[in-house]
């Protein structure tokens, strides 16, 4: 289920040793983009060593994912497929004239110059992490103009309807049964309709426009039909308040994908968490492939996608962080939500305990992913997915107003406001008011965005 409630550490001892650096070489030159209407240009990174040899993987995920996003194509029938141009050297193009930098706080219209790709491959992904980070928020934020509207964050309200006790053994979490005695976490039995409508109704008069239901589950097969209608009617009764509806409930399968649809869920969260590669470093419950089934599942349903990850779960800074992104960005249909969150290590997880035998000996493990890094992935993304929506999630109160701020710049337009995220803590609401004020945001109503899926 959601990894928000992320809280905790282990295994960064497995970092996987020998990895092949994603900096650039020397003779690589980054295609910045190329222009394709009047002053306008299209951002397509590559370079000429990254258009020349891709590696077996990210060959097979561009193959499998060579085909047009549907939702996308439908709304961008005049944009050309970058894919064919981006070995194009269009540094010259950069140059001042032929960009037109937008500054209207609206997006462009459907006719926006900027394609949408699920064909990259893992050196463009690596070479677009690997920028200069003023260079990567520069580009991203011209991309994010072009389909959203410039100042406009959703809020968001995640409420853990059924906490702790969970069969799985996700290294970060402290719901997991696996560590409770250290974590103290105590399982409570599925929140009854009453008190999960009172908790939406608080979130809408406070400006949330999406409401996602969490449970601590290994997935709704393992609880009788009593509790799972009682969940369908959690997601029927908040739907019909006007909220978008996102729910985290584990693995599906297709009948229960379904019934979610058909309750009126807008969403499905299933965090790949972090890369294939580093995958089985963060849980032995399950496997990456089983993620992407859920995913799956979802998506036939019908059902947006929400599904992101995790930084500082030991994972390689470039290396996990480049074939994450790139799962994502090479899927068929790009997830219409993805949530990125910064470890919160919490006492007692594995995850938790390793961060804090780092910080003993003086290895500064909990200091947690720095604001950079994550403004770094955030940017990346919103070049690598125009169109989702990147939610700035899980570790936000660590980091000032300036650098929210800066991840805001960089493409994310979400946030999750609330105390707490599932049972880690989060920003005040006084404070998110205060930065909405203060940094000029609005927030965005529901069933708007680039997407027109989740309607
Ligand atoms: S341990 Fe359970 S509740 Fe925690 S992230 Fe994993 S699946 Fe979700």
């Amino acid at each position: 289920m959601w990894n928000m409630h992320v809280s905790s550490a282990h295994m960064l001892a497995s970092l996987v040793s020998g990895r092949m650096s994603p900096f650039m070489s020397s003779n690589s030159s980054l295609s910045l983009g190329r222009v394709v209407g009047p002053g306008l240009m299209r951002v397509g990174f590559a370079s000429s060593s990254a258009s020349a040899s891709s590696s077996a993987s990210a060959s097979a995920s561009s193959a499998s994912a060579a085909s047009a996003q549907p939702a996308v194509a439908e709304e961008n029938d005049d944009v050309q497929s970058s894919s064919s141009s981006s070995s194009v050297n269009t540094h010259v193009m950069m140059q001042t004239q032929q960009l037109q930098l937008r500054n209207s706080s609206e997006p462009s219209s459907s006719s926006s110059p900027l394609a949408v790709r699920n064909d990259w491959n893992i050196d463009e992904v690596r070479e677009i992490l690997a920028r200069p980070v003023l260079d990567l928020v520069f580009d991203a934020s011209r991309v994010h103009r072009e389909h959203f509207p410039a100042n406009q964050v959703q809020k968001c309200t995640l409420l853990s309807v059924k906490t702790g006790g969970c069969p799985e053994t996700c290294g970060y979490c402290s719901q997991s049964s696996s560590w409770s005695k250290d974590t103290k976490m105590k399982a409570t039995p599925l929140m009854d309709l009453d008190g999960v409508l009172e908790a939406a109704k608080r979130a809408k008069e406070a400006g949330s426009t999406r409401f996602c239901m969490g449970a601590a589950w290994r997935g709704p097969s393992q609880v009788g039909p009593r509790q799972w209608n009682r969940v369908l009617s959690m997601v029927s009764e908040v739907r019909s308040m006007g909220m978008e509806v996102c729910a985290t409930l584990g693995m599906l399968e297709g009948d229960q994908a379904t019934q979610l649809k058909d309750a009126g869920l807008t969403a499905y969260n299933h965090n790949i968490d972090t890369s294939r590669e580093h995958y089985p470093n963060v849980t032995s419950s399950r496997s990456f492939d089983d993620r992407l089934e859920t995913i799956k599942m979802a998506r036939d349903a019908g059902l947006s996608v929400c599904t992101g990850g995790i930084l500082g779960l030991g994972e390689d800074p470039h290396v996990d962080r480049a074939s994450f992104l790139h799962t994502l960005a090479t899927m068929e249909t790009h997830p219409e939500s993805v949530p990125v969150n910064s470890l919160v290590a919490v006492p007692g997880t594995p995850l938790g305990k390793l961060a804090a035998a780092k910080a003993a000996k003086g290895e500064g493990a909990s200091a947690g992913v720095p604001p950079l890094d994550l403004v770094r992935v955030i940017a990346a993304a919103r070049i690598l997915m125009p169109r989702t929506t990147l939610r700035l999630s899980a570790g936000r109160s660590s980091l000032s107003r300036g650098e929210q701020a800066l991840a805001f710049l960089a493409g994310a337009n979400s946030i999750f406001t609330g105390d707490t995220l599932l049972t880690t803590p989060n920003v005040a609401e006084d404070d998110d008011t205060a930065m909405f004020r203060e940094l000029g945001l609005q927030g965005k109503p529901p069933f708007q965005g680039a997407y027109k899926a989740f309607e």
